[in-house]
């Protein structure tokens, strides 16, 4: 069985088809600078493999539709493709960013469905209306094959009120659905499951702490398998300190930057998006670059981390508060997976709460998913590393089985 992935941006498609048997890569590919002067495709059959083949084509690339059928094209080609046709897909999973209230769980897509995936645009503007573009082509291109909608916010779903509800007048929970949602649920889930299975325990049995931190970042209190605080709110701006976000700040900080320095709305919300996080503080937002730079004697680096690090610390110890017993802390996600500096220093001091990491098992390097505390810890610390498409490609299996 062969399955397509799609991760559809507002002038990018991200996908890669998935034989679910061996849960092997066939191919992996993005269609950039869609609707642009000059479009971008990057296809690689069977990544990671000696017979690993990559192409690019340069050509513009007018809408979703277009850049779709290039992608299938490709997999079909006589020559080097994948796929005979496109009727040897038996599925396809979406990502989709906001589910709202209305889905607590991947979902077949039927009219309904893209109905309430629609209702949910003003929680996220910019990513449910790209997501649907790719909906809407793998529907037309695809019409009799099984499509699943999977969501960023639905593993957070059953966050509890206390946990979910921001202390503001109830008639905006009630009247505009304002209230704290979390993302990055797909890989948060799969992680778990992960660490489940390294535990040797059935997931409804875990209490974990998961920590992603990438480009983005949130942390998931996890209580028998359930996520039941996250650190990301209504928007993916609230929490921890990320590459170009601030996290959490002072909510009357928007009035204070008006106030004094003339700042519209809008510039402000860039800036906390664009601007913030690791970027702002040190003026980079990739984490290797900012350990040179530490090396090098950059203070503002050190600063940067140190800001980072400590929201990091500051958030599992709450969590840790929230779950009481926990099993295990997983770490992923670009810099969670590569990073042992950030790893040390985000459970810093913590041996009093039954952390001890394992310097050396935490300096080595690996692709696979591995244990980094010691013996003793009386919570297991694990690196796991995360895949979003694979993820995906098992919660569509979830739902045909289901
Ligand atoms: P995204 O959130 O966009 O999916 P990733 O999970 O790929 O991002 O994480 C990207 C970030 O991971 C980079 O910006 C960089 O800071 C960090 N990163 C990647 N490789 C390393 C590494 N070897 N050491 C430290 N940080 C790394």
């Amino acid at each position: 069985m062969k399955f397509f992935v799609i991760n559809s941006g507002s002038s990018s498609i991200k996908y890669q088809v998935i034989e679910m048997k061996t849960e092997t890569v066939l191919a992996t590919g993005l269609v950039e600078r869609i609707g642009e002067e000059t479009g971008r495709l990057k296809n690689t059959f069977l990544p990671g493999t000696a017979t690993q083949r990559e192409t690019v084509l340069e050509q513009p690339i007018e809408d979703h539709y277009n850049g779709m059928m290039l992608v299938i094209g490709l997999l079909t080609d006589k020559e080097h493709g994948v796929i005979a046709d496109a009727s040897e897909i038996s599925a396809i999973g979406h990502r989709v960013v906001h589910g709202g209230e209305d889905f607590r769980e991947s979902t077949r897509i039927t009219p309904k469905v893209i109905e309430a995936i629609q209702r949910n645009i003003p929680l996220a503007p910019l990513h449910n209306p790209a997501n649907l573009d790719g909906i809407r082509v793998a529907m037309e291109i695809f019409p009799a094959v099984f499509q699943v909608a999977v969501f960023d916010t639905a593993f957070h779903q059953t966050m509890p009120p206390h946990a979910f509800m921001y202390a503001l007048p109830y008639s905006l929970y009630e009247q505009d659905r304002v209230r704290r949602y979390g993302f990055h649920g797909t890989s948060h889930r799969f992680v778990a499951g992960e660490c489940a299975r390294l535990l040797g325990k059935p997931l409804p049995e875990c209490n974990l702490i998961t920590v992603h931190l990438g480009n983005g970042c949130s942390m998931t209190a996890i209580e028998n398998g359930c996520s039941v605080d996250t650190s990301l709110g209504m928007t993916p701006l609230e929490g921890l300190v990320m590459g170009t976000r601030s996290g959490d700040l002072d909510p009357a900080m928007h009035l204070f930057l008006k106030q004094n320095k003339g700042m519209e709305l809008e510039a402000i919300d860039v800036m906390l998006n664009k601007e913030s996080g690791l970027k702002g503080l040190c003026g980079m937002n990739d984490m290797r670059d900012i350990h040179q730079a530490v090396a090098d004697g950059n203070a503002r680096a050190a600063l940067a981390l140190d800001v980072q690090t400590y929201r990091n610390r500051k958030y599992i110890g709450a969590y840790m508060a929230v779950l009481g017993r926990v099993d295990a802390i997983v770490f992923t996600a670009g810099i969670g997976e590569n990073d042992d500096i950030v790893r040390a220093e985000s459970l810093k001091g913590m041996e009093v709460f039954g952390v001890r990491i394992d310097a050396e098992k935490n300096a080595q390097r690996s692709k696979e998913a591995r244990c980094i505390s010691t013996q003793d810890s009386s919570v297991q610390v694990f690196v796991i590393p995360t895949n979003e498409e694979l993820a995906i490609a098992r919660e569509v299996a979830n739902v045909i089985r289901g």
